[in-house]
């Protein structure tokens, strides 16, 4: 199948990121929030992009309008009785993820892909609310979506090979290179990363260094493009605090818990550059 249409749900950091790239590349796409305010920061991101894009030189005023006439803001949940997918990029919630799916099983065609961004949620247990299991999987997209070349794709149990194939070569459309990987916590990306981060946020919890330190010692010492923390702050720690609950469920093993001082940023409502404030403080 070619995919032609495309619905976005969730209009945050990654959903309008997801929305561009498909924009960019030629593909109809919904970009669906619950709110008409949360749908218009994520075109006023998706503007603001374009436009320093068409500023450098790199695209013109016309191809910026052609790809911002591609996108059709949606709150109406209905508009994915149009689509071929849907790709979710909702809160790392197992409970609002499952709900969005059930709705979306009833609402979508037959033929509908439904797809999740999902950083660390089984994707065998999303597939499992609806009738179409076979049509369920992992596009696992990098922060930011327009510059990240990497999808991490996630066949869930019962994912079927065409469904993989479709979206294998849509990802390759849109200029990424994919990757697949099979169904466990975290996958390969955040089993990886997020105890990565999680160790970095214990550093300064106990005390060994500031968090300035640690993202120096990791930039320069390991040839890391950014350090941890920022890095942390960049994905929002309240995802990172979803994605290492995740994992410390998901293997039983409490080499993965969450560090304390994340628990307590989080609760505070320090989320990290979204917010304005986490490790470190942004206008
Ligand atoms: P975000 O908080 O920036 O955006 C989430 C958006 O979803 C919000 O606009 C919210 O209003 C909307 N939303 C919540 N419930 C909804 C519902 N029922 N229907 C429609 N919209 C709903 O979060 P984000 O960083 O964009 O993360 C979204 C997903 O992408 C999460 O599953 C996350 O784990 C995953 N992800 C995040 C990153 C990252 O670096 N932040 C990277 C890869 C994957």
């Amino acid at each position: 199948m070619t995919v032609q249409t495309v619905m976005v749900i969730g209009a945050g950091q990654m959903g309008s990121g997801i929305v561009q790239v498909h924009a960019m590349a030629g593909v109809q796409v919904f970009m669906h929030d619950l709110k008409p305010e949360f749908v218009e920061r994520g075109m006023n991101t998706i503007t603001k992009n374009l436009d320093r894009q068409v500023e450098k030189g790199r695209m013109t005023e016309e191809e910026r309008n052609d790809i911002l006439a591609r996108i059709t803001p949606s709150t109406d949940i209905q508009n994915a009785a149009k689509v071929d997918l849907v790709i979710e990029a909702a809160v790392e919630n197992m409970g609002i993820k499952q709900n969005i799916f059930k709705e979306l099983d009833q609402i979508a065609p037959e033929h509908t892909i439904l797809a999740t961004n999902t950083s660390s949620l089984p994707i065998t247990e999303i597939a499992a609310v609806t009738n179409r299991p076979e049509k369920v999987i992992g596009m696992h997209f990098m922060n930011p979506v327009p510059v990240m070349k990497l999808v991490e794709i996630i066949r869930g149990l019962a994912t079927s090979d065409e469904v993989y194939g479709t979206i294998e070569d849509l990802s390759r459309q849109l200029g990424k290179i994919p990757v697949e990987v099979n169904d466990f916590p975290g996958f390969v990306s955040n089993r990886i990363l997020m105890p990565m981060i999680n160790e970095a946020i214990y550093t300064v919890f106990e005390g060994v260094a500031t968090p300035e330190a640690v993202d120096e010692v990791m930039k320069l010492g390991m040839n890391h493009p950014m350090g941890p923390l920022t890095l942390a702050d960049f994905i929002g720690l309240d995802t990172c605090l979803y994605i290492m609950e995740t994992l410390h469920e998901g293997f039983g093993d409490d080499k993965y818990r969450p560090c304390p001082l994340l628990r307590k940023y989080v609760k505070a409502g320090w989320l990290g550059k979204k917010s304005g404030r986490g490790f470190y403080v942004y206008n």
